[in-house]
């Protein structure tokens, strides 16, 4: 058994707490070096009284002063705060797994503060990845970091692959992947229902808990094209051997098709704590409290093809990742805006396609050359996409 020192970026999350939900299951295996949030001090107060750690960072300094003082009776764990504090404890060399789940560009820095320290690093934030794409990969194979697909999608496509070939899947012999989808809660709504669904029924995901952005995302599709984007980077591959397929059940997480015709499934309960085990425990397997799988009681598996028409995310975050350059990283920006816009009711549901593909068509795609650029590009579209949610006719 290899024991393992954590840091959970992202620990008030929904991924961040199945995270810790492992590690509480394996006291011996796992120990806890560091936990951050972004604005919720007492939730991470309640979480630093339970593990511990030496250091616990709020990226708001407002809220890092508030959580100095729920911990001021607790001297072994130290606060810092602002994004400085993230990086600084994603790198630190005491902690040898960092859990990247901090939600959006917000997770890039300290995300990639962990890979450039050669961290074992799990990846759940897949905005970091489609922002940066191939300098993100560039930085794992410099520094050797051990990059593990937490996504549940990944994760199985990941399980479904000779370990050493992950990055050569020509080499595998593999010929495609076939990346499931639930479809979401909107699946069979028409055209004309989908103008005005709510933020709580976007956030009331048919299969899956997860945080708001993510289940938007799930909602609109943008999420399958996110996903998609990081398979490509995640298995070095191209969208045209990445087939998505709807399948509502969310029991098969993903397949991978070889050239003699076999399909290899990763099955499962729709439970993340089995992809977080399984990166952080890897190449071991670890208990993970997740209900066994009752097919009798599921009885019926169904696939359908993806609906483009209804949902355009899935097309826009296609079409951005062929473009290339910075246009995923201006993809992604305009995303967040406009699903913040909807949540905050101040956008439709409908509309969130339609402020990314204008914010697209506003900003200008350089080559992305550096991290410099892509933060810069991120700054440019959040701006433009707001701008043209003000535009909108009330
Ligand atoms: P969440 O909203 O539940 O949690 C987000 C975490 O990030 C919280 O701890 C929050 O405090 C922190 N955070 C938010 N803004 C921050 C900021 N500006 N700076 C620093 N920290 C900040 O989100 P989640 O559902 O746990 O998702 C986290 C990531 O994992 C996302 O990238 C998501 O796409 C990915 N993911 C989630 C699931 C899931 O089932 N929830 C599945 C696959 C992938
Ligand atoms: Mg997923």
């Amino acid at each position: 058994m290899t024991h393992r020192s954590v840091t959970v970026l992202g620990a008030t999350g929904s991924i961040g707490l199945s995270t810790l939900d492992v590690v509480r299951r394996h006291p011996a295996r796992f120990s806890v070096w560091a936990l951050t949030a972004g604005t919720k001090a007492q939730e991470l107060a309640a979480l630093c009284r339970e593990f511990k750690p030496a250091f616990a960072v709020m990226a708001d300094v407002g809220a890092a002063r508030e959580l100095e003082s729920l911990l001021a009776d607790q001297p072994e764990t130290t606060v810092l705060g602002g994004e400085q504090g993230l990086c600084q404890v994603a790198a630190a060399e005491e902690a040898d797994t960092v859990m990247a789940a901090i939600v959006g560009a917000a997770g890039l820095a300290p995300t990639l503060a962990a890979v450039r320290a050669g961290k074992r690093v799990l990846l759940a934030n897949k905005e970091a990845l489609v922002m940066s794409g191939r300098l993100f990969m560039d930085a794992v194979a410099e520094s050797g970091a051990e990059l593990l697909p937490i996504d549940s999608e990944h994760n199985a496509i990941f399980q479904c692959m000779p370990a050493d070939k992950v990055r050569n899947p020509v080499a595998a012999g593999i010929t495609r992947i076939l990346l499931t989808a639930s479809g979401g809660p909107f699946r069979t709504l028409s055209a004309e229902s989908l103008k005005s669904v709510t933020p709580v029924q976007a956030c009331a995901h048919p299969n899956w808990s997860m945080g708001q952005k993510i289940s938007v995302d799930s909602a609109t599709l943008m999420n399958k094209g996110l996903e998609l984007i990081e398979a490509c980077w995640l298995f070095n591959t191209t969208p045209d051997h990445v087939e998505v397929h709807v399948h509502p059940e969310s029991i098969i997480h993903s397949m991978v098709e070889y050239a003699d015709g076999s399909v290899l499934a990763q099955m499962g309960s729709p439970d993340m704590r089995t992809p977080i085990a399984n990166g952080m425990a890897w190449p071991e397997r670890i208990a993970a409290g997740v209900a066994p799988l009752d097919l009798f009681a599921i009885g019926t598996f169904h696939f359908e093809r993806p609906d483009i028409t209804r949902f355009p995310c899935l097309r826009l975050a296609a079409e951005a990742f062929a473009t290339g350059g910075t246009a995923p990283a201006v993809l992604n920006a305009a995303n967040e805006i406009a699903v913040a816009a909807f949540l905050e009711g101040k956008l439709s549901f409908t509309d969130i396609p339609v402020i990314i593909e204008r914010t697209l068509a506003a900003t200008e795609v350089v080559e992305a050359d550096s991290f410099e650029t892509i933060f810069a590009k991120d700054a440019e579209a959040r701006a433009q996409a707001k701008e043209h949610i003000g535009l909108l006719p009330a």
